[in-house]
């Protein structure tokens, strides 16, 4: 039997930590470890600070984030109705940002790929972007 919770806020940074913190309590649930708490934290940090900072450019727009919970697998999803992303297979390279004048290392995507089980990006440039990723 499958668990769902689904939250939405303004893009703002303040509410990064809100975010973070929301799908920390929800998965608390599973019993997981701090190291896999904490993996899933940075991820869902990277994934909503990418809505902020590029999806909507630090304009105000919404963002949701989802988490189903199935056996001992966290699903989440953090969805943006921002610019989307042109390029994803460039923009997932290690070290690619389109921002290096804010001094962005590039190294979000891969962060999210190293701390996550599976991540899967859909983009439609002008539209959005929904990063999905398990534990
Ligand atoms: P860092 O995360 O290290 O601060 P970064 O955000 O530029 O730097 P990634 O998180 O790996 O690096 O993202 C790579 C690039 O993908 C970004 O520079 C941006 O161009 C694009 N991108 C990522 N997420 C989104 C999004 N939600 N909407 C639009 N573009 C995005
Ligand atoms: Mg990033």
């Amino acid at each position: 039997r499958q668990n769902y919770m689904k939250v939405e806020f303004t893009s703002r940074s303040e509410n990064e930590a809100f975010a973070r913190v929301a799908v920390s309590a929800f998965i608390t649930q599973l019993d997981p470890t701090l190291e896999e708490l904490e993996d899933v934290k940075t991820a869902v940090s990277e994934a909503v600070t990418n809505a902020i900072i590029h999806g909507y450019e630090n304009e105000d727009g919404v963002i949701y984030v989802a988490c189903t919970l199935n056996g001992q697998t966290a699903s989440i999803t953090v969805e943006d109705h921002g610019k989307g992303i042109p390029d994803v297979k460039l923009a997932m390279e290690p070290l690619y940002t389109s921002k290096p004048e804010l001094e962005r290392s590039g190294m979000g995507f891969t962060m999210m790929q190293t701390f996550m089980d599976s991540l899967d990006v859909q983009t439609t440039f002008g539209k959005g972007t929904t990063v999905t990723m398990t534990k």
